[in-house]
């Protein structure tokens, strides 16, 4: 297993091996605590003299920060480093056998027994056609397995990582639901606690990604996996509803997709932890969020999905680094996916009779006509039609609501600049107590209507 984690993304290693080796019980050395770790957990302890020419190995516990006097499993880790004892299954046992049973002998020797039936293997090869070696270890076969956690990362027989993405996005779901209980769309905890409570989806979900975020990502099955969390996560963020599709409610949340950030990992991680990295290698760790940021905006303006939101961010870089602050609410999101109390798509989820405008009695009450044409709420927009001139509401009058002016067109002029940003925030507030206030009137309306 040795340099497993560090090359697994860019290159494969031929034939690796770990073996698993569970301690049955555990005696302290006569000398005190520590005796049995410390010699353990340091690389080729003087115990393991018989160790074979050609095959490296040593002894780490199973969990580093554990004491070292009740470590409940030590691990074998390996690699042959000549190629033709890995080239098949034969060769391999006869090389590996003696180390194993080299490793039980230190074993005793230091006070330790292992639980030989929880012992497991397992052989990392691309090869097809593999014949599995026979490993042995105090007369008891050791179990070859499919696939072997190895620090919380599930090494599959050729390194493909499905198993442990489908391992962790199901544990990052668990995470994501459980989260999503104390955040409720309505009240519950601000919007700078909800982005650090959905923090704890991305750590659980991304460990160790710069082992498995290589060829593993460049299937789609893979990112969906990885992007169901997430996705769970930036819908509970933003107060959305959870028909709102992944691009949407990541776009708003500002969470760029998983396999995009698992990438730029992997890419931090090659450049920033190398030894010999620079002061400028450290920094471009912003180079490289930037880079995922350009990534993101592109897949944004190809995706089919997110069709409103799309139309209100065309620019996804804009909003991320909008200049006024506007933060989601559970009506601002509505306005924003189009995914709220709108006829339209009240009909479409099955939940109104018809898609018509209830107010107008004229159109399709789509979140577009709420906001820009339904006469009924020409009062409560009158504010903003003033501000862009009184003429009729655009969607691109939106967009400048919502994410301020460019950042490439403010002027240089600080005191200029100030003035525009200040009239900006006034113009952006004004949008968000309008879709309060109108949103807020349709859900009474809407109540009503159900109830009749
Ligand atoms: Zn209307």
């Amino acid at each position: 297993m040795e340099g497993a984690g560090r090359s697994a993304c860019s290159q494969r290693p031929a034939h690796i091996f770990a073996v698993r080796l569970p301690v049955l019980h555990e005696r302290p050395q006569n000398d005190g605590a520590g005796g049995i770790g410390q010699a353990g957990h340091r690389r080729g302890p003087t115990g393991l003299g018989a160790r074979a020419d050609d095959v490296e190995h040593f002894l780490r516990p199973a969990h580093d920060n554990s004491s070292p006097r009740w470590r409940s499993s030590y691990r074998l880790r390996g690699r042959c480093r000549n190629r033709r004892l890995s080239q098949n299954g034969e060769l391999l046992e006869q090389a590996l056998n003696p180390a194993l049973e080299a490793v039980s002998a230190w074993m005793v020797t230091n006070g330790l027994s292992l639980a030989v039936h929880k012992t497991e293997a397992a052989v990392l090869t691309r090869k097809w056609s593999y014949s599995l070696p026979r490993l042995i270890i105090g007369g008891t076969n050791v179990r070859i397995s499919e696939e072997i956690k190895y620090l919380g990362v599930v090494l599959d027989r050729r390194l493909t990582f499905n198993s442990h993405i489908a391992r962790a996005a199901g544990a990052a779901i668990r995470t994501a639901n459980a989260i999503g209980r104390i955040m409720p769309n309505v009240d519950g905890p601000s919007a700078a606690k909800r982005r650090l409570l959905g923090s704890v989806v991305c750590s659980k979900l991304l460990y160790a990604a710069p082992v498995w975020s290589g060829h593993s990502l460049d299937s789609e099955r893979n990112r969906t996996r990885l992007n169901a969390p997430l996705r769970r996560t930036a819908i509970r963020i933003v107060r959305a509803y959870r028909t709102v599709s992944d691009e949407a409610a990541l776009a708003l949340a500002g969470v760029p997709p998983a396999d995009l950030q698992a990438r730029e990992r992997a890419r931090v991680r090659s450049i920033v932890w190398e030894p010999g990295a620079t002061a400028a290698d450290r920094r471009s760790r912003t180079a490289e969020r930037i880079r995922t940021l350009e990534e993101w905006a592109r897949r944004w303006t190809l995706t089919t999905k997110a069709e409103w939101t799309r139309r209100v961010i065309p620019d996804l870089s804009r909003w991320l680094g909008r200049t006024v602050n506007f933060q989601l609410s559970f009506h601002g999101s509505q306005a924003m996916t189009g995914h709220g109390c709108f006829k339209s798509f009240l009909h479409k989820m099955g939940r109104a009779a018809d898609p018509w405008c209830e107010e107008c009695q004229q159109a399709e009450d789509t979140v577009e006509h709420t906001l820009l044409d339904c006469p009924y709420w020409s009062e409560e927009r009158s504010v903003l039609v003033a501000a862009v001139g009184d003429r009729h509401l655009e969607v691109g009058d939106l967009t400048q609501m919502v994410c301020g002016p460019a950042l490439v067109d403010l002027p240089e002029d600080s005191t200029r600049r100030a003035k525009l940003l200040k009239e900006a925030q006034k113009q952006s507030d004004h949008f968000r107590d309008f879709v309060e206030k109108v949103l807020g009137h349709k859900e009474e309306l809407e109540r009503a209507r159900q109830r009749r």
